[in-house]
């Protein structure tokens, strides 16, 4: 997905949930997911290459360093970057797979089904069919060729290649405000599964010091 899209997403999804300097922290860590160290071999964090299990056990990661940092040693910024870390994976998962695909098809296609009443994949290991694009930089880099690069996309480009798969931006056609919409549920969701962890590990003081700075 690209940059601004994940802000988007992140600031559609917690909004009135999360104060303006938490919400910065937030978005700077989810998009740093996007640096060279953690994109290339790194297919869980993006949920690249069908990487499902490892993709689900990074987010699950993420989310037990941020109820330790807050709960453990009341790290308010390092509960909040592992947070956007976690979304970001969260994010990516709806723009590099074919979830809306699957969930479009399902529904009797475009025709019959708008991007508001698409659903967060709850369990990806669970759902038939359910694919996600491969990076890889050679591919990345000839689709770019002048020229060539749309003669390399058709003859020599795999069908589950990030480049053919990606629902990064809305120039990848109408699909992508399901992606977006989905990303944006969950991504809601996943603040509401970190608040409850949080609530029942220590109660609502702790809840109150992730959300806001102030309280
Ligand atoms: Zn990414």
């Amino acid at each position: 997905m690209d940059a601004r899209y994940h802000v988007e997403i992140t600031r559609q999804a917690l909004a009135g949930r999360m104060d303006e300097i938490g919400l910065q922290v937030i978005v700077r860590a989810n998009l740093r997911q996007d640096r060279l160290a953690t994109l290339l071999g790194h297919p869980e964090i993006h949920f690249d290459a069908s990487a499902f299990a490892a993709g689900e056990a990074y987010i699950a990661e993420q989310r037990r360093l941020a109820l330790s940092a807050l709960i453990d040693r009341e790290d308010r910024l390092a509960a909040l970057m592992a947070f956007g870390r976690l979304l970001h994976g969260r994010q990516d998962f709806y723009a590099h797979s074919n979830w809306a695909a699957l969930w479009v098809e399902a529904h009797g296609g475009l025709e019959r089904c708008g991007p508001e009443q698409i659903e967060p994949c709850l369990n990806p290991l669970a759902v038939k069919g359910l694919i996600s694009g491969a990076g890889s930089a050679l591919h990345f880099l000839a689709c770019r060729v002048p020229l060539y690069g749309r003669w390399h996309r058709r003859h020599l480009t795999p069908a589950d290649d990030h480049e053919i798969m990606n629902l990064d931006h809305p120039g990848r056609g109408p699909l992508f405000p399901f992606a977006m919409a989905a990303a944006v549920k969950h991504s809601r969701l996943e603040l509401e599964i970190l608040l409850s962890q949080l609530v029942q590990a220590d109660g609502n003081s702790v809840l109150r010091h992730f959300s806001s700075r102030s309280s």
